[in-house]
């Protein structure tokens, strides 16, 4: 019973040995409760808006801070597999329920999502991490999106004239399309040791150095990032006249070498997406990866000794005043000097 107990899994967050967590979950359901008094009914937006509007001033804060509240709220009510999963763990905070509430609230078509929000925010191991309002945000969107709407302003240029002679210039593109271009822009930086601005520069007058890109095409013939963001239709035949090799996404074997091979860093990338710390979702164009066992200790360079890790959470690593640790399907168990411990979940586009 009590090794059955240990390993019934549990958000870090609610944590029932840790006092912090009781706290914490106290604040969620007094809030929740409070918002719930306050709310309502949905039917009329702008009168809920001068609500929203008529009751911020006694909160302390501004009109949009209880509107989203608002929206958050209608939001969930329309999500009874998730609210009610909610309603018995009391896991997530406003933060969370807002970026729910906002990202949901602009869509027609919400599909199964219910369904997959709900198993999503299902704990799945003792210790897991809790994915942040930014993590849940970017998993809604992946999953209602096959393929991103149509860019809102396909042909504006935004220019904006920041001081004298220097000038923002900017595009709107899919998430995908962005998220490939500033790794692209950060390798050709780094390549020919210029700025990021001076490489764009360069790549657009047609001076660029070449580099490897890789995307992933899932079973329906969707081409999306190491994150799972899918480009649109336009970008993605732009994308299949380049490629140039295709192969199927399996673990590569180990090598006695220190470096990760350009094989182990796709598939690492693929599988991880992001950055493994816990909260942190720094995605994998600035993410080193790092030997989860050390190399030097007789660590191995393979795919399951591997992780992405940003800069500051690799040097965190190093210090050694926080260790990790890699189990068989990947997750990261997160050791603090106290000896509790916080577990992360490989999230990139192979998990999906
Ligand atoms: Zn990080």
């Amino acid at each position: 019973m009590q090794a059955e107990q240990q390993l019934k899994p549990y958000f870090r967050s609610s944590n029932p040995d840790d006092p912090i967590c009781q706290i914490f979950e106290h604040r969620r359901r007094d809030d929740y409760e409070l918002w719930r008094a306050l709310l309502p009914q949905p039917d009329d937006r702008e009168d809920a808006f001068i609500v929203a509007a008529t009751i911020a001033p006694g909160t302390g804060h501004g009109e949009t801070y209880v509107y989203n509240r608002f929206v958050a709220l209608w939001v969930l009510d329309q999500l009874p597999q998730t609210k009610a999963l909610f309603e018995t763990l009391w896991h997530l905070d406003f933060a969370r329920l807002i970026a729910i509430g906002n990202t949901l609230d602009l869509e027609e078509d919400w599909g199964d999502i219910d369904a997959y929000l709900c198993r999503y925010l299902t704990p799945k191991k003792p210790e897991q991490a809790l994915p942040s309002a930014r993590q849940i945000a970017a998993y809604i969107r992946r999953r209602l999106g096959v393929l991103p709407k149509a860019k809102r302003n396909p042909d504006m240029l935004v220019e904006h004239v920041s001081s004298r002679n220097h000038t923002y210039l900017g595009v709107m593109l899919s998430d995908a399309a962005a998220s490939m271009l500033r790794d692209v822009i950060i390798r050709n930086a780094e390549i020919m040791g210029i700025s990021q601005a001076d490489a764009v520069f360069c790549m657009l007058m047609g001076v660029g150095t070449k580099v490897t890109v890789n995307v992933y095409q899932d079973q329906g013939g969707v081409i999306r990032t190491a994150r799972g963001d899918a480009f649109t239709g336009d970008e993605a035949t732009v994308l299949r006249d380049h490629i140039s090799r295709t192969r199927p996404l399996e673990p590569p074997p180990a090598t006695k070498a220190y470096r990760f091979t350009e094989k182990m860093r796709a598939f690492i990338q693929a599988r991880d997406g992001h950055c493994r710390f816990p909260g942190c979702s720094t995605p994998h164009y600035f993410c080193d990866i790092d030997h989860v066992h050390e190399f030097d200790r007789g660590g191995e360079t393979a795919v399951e000794n591997a992780q992405l890790l940003c800069r500051r959470h690799h040097n965190l690593k190093t210090s050694k005043q926080i260790r990790a640790y890699i189990g068989e399907t990947a997750e990261v168990t997160w050791q603090y000097p106290d000896g509790s411990t916080c577990v992360t979940l490989p999230e990139g586009v192979l998990e999906r």
